[in-house]
């Protein structure tokens, strides 16, 4: 039997945006616990608040109310140094439009997010680049810039770029929406051969109904709550 550990726990999470004269609720009181290793898809329609969602446990914005605990830190008490250091070291993105660099090539992105790990020596770094690199099947590709892969192979670097550091958790915000179908469903496969392989809790959101049926857990979201 395998037993989960509660990696994350979101209680009563709530943000709004102001707008002019106009205040979004974009989240209205979240709870959600994610364990360690779970594959989970957040799925909502376009703006029901999936990416606010994401940022606030990307770290890279803060609630207005609730509390936020990572293991046993509470995320939401820790300085912008803190949070900075928590984001490079536990944290993986994936995004919709892959972010890659477009001056610098396959292994110069996937090395980006290491650079500022001063704890690996330059051989560790470098084999855990093309480590990584290879486990997206991309080690044909290393001198390559990403204006000439494929939409799917640069998802694929940007999955690579996201293990690198070895994180403990991975967020998706709509990995797949710029791509065929059947690319979104190579990627979705290899995200949950990752997932199993290195031991990373996956959240992956989308909007796309037809991916939930492969999915471990699903998380619905609609106008700022889980359903
Ligand atoms: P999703 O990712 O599910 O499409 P979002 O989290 O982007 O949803 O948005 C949730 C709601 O918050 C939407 O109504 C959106 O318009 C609003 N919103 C998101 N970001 C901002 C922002 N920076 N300023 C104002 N409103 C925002
Ligand atoms: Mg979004």
């Amino acid at each position: 039997m395998i037993v989960f550990m509660a990696l994350i726990e979101l209680k009563n999470i709530k943000k709004t945006y102001t707008l002019g004269e106009t205040q979004i609720q974009a989240l209205r009181g979240i709870n959600l616990q994610l364990h360690e290793g779970e594959f989970a898809a957040l799925i909502g329609t376009s703006g029901s608040g999936k990416s606010t969602l994401l940022h606030i446990l990307g770290t890279i914005d803060d609630p207005d109310e609730g509390s936020f605990t990572m293991g046993d830190q509470n995320v939401l008490s820790l300085s912008e140094n803190e949070k900075s250091y928590l984001r490079n070291k536990k944290i993986g993105f994936i995004f919709q439009s892959f972010h890659l660099v477009p001056v610098l090539n396959i292994y110069e992105n996937v090395e980006l997010p290491l650079l500022i790990q001063s704890h690996l020596s330059k051989k560790e770094r470098h084999e855990r680049i093309l480590q990584s690199i290879e486990n997206v099947g991309l080690k044909d590709f290393l001198h390559h810039p990403p204006n000439k892969l494929s939409g799917g192979q640069r998802q694929r670097v940007a999955i690579a770029r996201a293990l690198v550091t070895h994180p403990s958790l991975i967020l998706a915000d709509e990995p797949t929406a710029n791509l065929d179908s059947a690319t979104t469903h190579k990627i979705v496969d290899l995200l949950m051969e990752l997932n199993t392989m290195m031991k990373v809790t996956f959240l992956f959101c989308t909007h796309d109904e037809k991916l939930m049926s492969r999915v471990q857990r699903q998380i619905r979201i609609q106008d700022g709550v889980i359903i």
